[in-house]
């Protein structure tokens, strides 16, 4: 691994890096995580190795019950629920009402997480409602916090009540901010007015290594990747890697899809935050097009790695600022060319048909030609996902991220 070396008063795990091995050591901070939710989105993925390589010292409390729960669980991690409905309502863009009505299950939550908080040195909060928990509890547990951005915090993404609940925390109680993208730091300076202290960005990392266990496959390899995970076996095949929402953009790739004769799309991902209508209208528009036998809905998948192999290109399709789009660098990492939109943290990962293809997010007809042009042009897309698998090695390794997250958490503390 070329990756700079930090210290860290943490030891890190097998999966945290496989080459590094640093001494624990007794001045290791206590953590207490907080994440709102049960569910295994792009935070809760990167939180994942970070609560691995603190277990010893470390508990993660969760607003909502899920499979991240029993994630965690089987890394060995202590998890604890602190559920209430009302507060996993409020949505993205909700009105006052939503926060009115969840008020007393705030408070339950607040005076929890800080009754928790006590009994640790430092508390990390990974998304917007462990921020607003966690902080709001300050002046009871008094402990250091630590904020991981995963938004772009403007107003495409969320609500103007969330917005400023978010701009007050962080100035009043958050002792450190740590941003997973430009894009994401840019847009929370904005919000706060403090564009002159931009928070520090660590990108996150992936275990590059898993992404390619299998190397490079050859045609027999992958037919009978395909037949064991049910897919067609000769087609052309683009993948998008997405939980099902609006502006994931599947309904863009749909759209492309009919723009390019006998290519299918493979959608690995489900609607992971109530989006059934979203679904539905994804369903339809795919008979509308004429390309139901072509659009294949595979569900939440576990084993991404082998889906993205499985693939000819991999495709991210979102329509509003993606924040960083782990989904990107993990399609580079398996070796596969990537066509992205250009926008948000994705810009700070793909250089267009230098080790991917950028295009205007909500374009179907960009889309589609850049799907024409690799499909005609395999010499084309093995450069650009070469380039991509050295690129992702070496700037996004699983081993950086988590020595840079540790120390962020480690200097929140002295
Ligand atoms: N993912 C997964 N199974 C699926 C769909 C997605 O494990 O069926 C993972 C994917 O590998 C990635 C994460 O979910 O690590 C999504 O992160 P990303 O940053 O792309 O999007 P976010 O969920 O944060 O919007």
């Amino acid at each position: 691994m070329n990756s700079p070396r930090i210290a860290s008063p943490f030891p890190l795990t097998r999966s945290a890096d496989r080459d590094v091995s640093v001494h624990e050591s007794a001045d290791a901070p206590s953590v207490l995580f907080v994440d709102q939710s049960g569910q295994l989105g792009g935070a809760e993925f990167s939180m994942l190795p970070l609560a691995e390589v603190c277990a010893a010292r470390a508990k993660v409390v969760l607003l909502s019950d899920g499979p991240f729960r029993t994630r965690l669980e089987a890394l060995g991690v202590t998890v604890d629920v602190i559920g209430n409905a009302r507060v996993s309502g409020i949505g993205r863009q909700s009105l006052r009402l939503g926060w009115f009505r969840a008020l007393p299950g705030i408070v339950r939550q607040v005076h929890a997480v800080a009754a928790e908080a006590k009994r640790f040195d430092v508390l990390f909060l990974n998304t917007q409602k462990a921020l607003v928990i966690g902080a709001l509890g300050k002046p009871l547990h008094r402990r250091p916090v630590i904020w991981h951005l995963h938004d772009i915090m403007s107003p495409e993404h969320f609500g103007f009540v969330q917005r400023l609940v978010v701009k007050w925390l962080v100035r009043l109680a958050v002792d450190r901010v740590v941003a997973n993208s430009h894009a994401s730091a840019q847009s929370l300076a904005l919000l706060t007015g403090r564009v002159a202290d931009l928070p520090p960005v660590v990108h996150n990392g992936i275990d590059t290594d898993a992404f390619n266990v299998a190397g490079r496959l050859n045609a027999a390899d992958v037919v009978a990747l395909r037949q064991r995970l049910g897919l067609p076996e000769h087609a052309w095949l683009a993948g998008l890697f997405s939980r099902l929402a609006p502006w994931k953009g599947q309904h863009v790739a749909i759209a492309a899809l009919a723009r390019v004769p006998d290519a299918h799309l493979v959608l690995v991902g489900a609607a992971l935050f109530g989006e059934d209508d979203y679904v539905r209208h994804l369903h339809e528009l795919a008979a509308q097009f004429g390309v139901s036998e072509r659009v294949h809905f595979m569900g939440f998948r576990d084993d991404m790695a082998a889906w993205m192999k499985a693939m000819d290109v991999v495709l991210h399709t979102s329509t509003d600022a993606e924040p960083f789009g782990r989904v990107i660098v993990e399609g580079m990492a398996a070796g596969r060319p990537v066509i992205a939109t250009a926008a948000g943290g994705v810009i700070e990962i793909v250089r267009h048909l230098r080790n991917g293809w950028l295009v205007e997010p909500g374009n179907v007809e960009a889309l589609a030609g850049a799907m024409r042009t690799l499909r005609a042009s395999p010499h084309l897309a093995q450069r650009l996902a070469d380039k991509a698998q050295a690129d992702a090695q070496r700037d996004f390794s699983l081993g950086t991220y988590v020595r840079k997250m540790i120390a962020a958490i480690a200097d929140t503390v002295h």
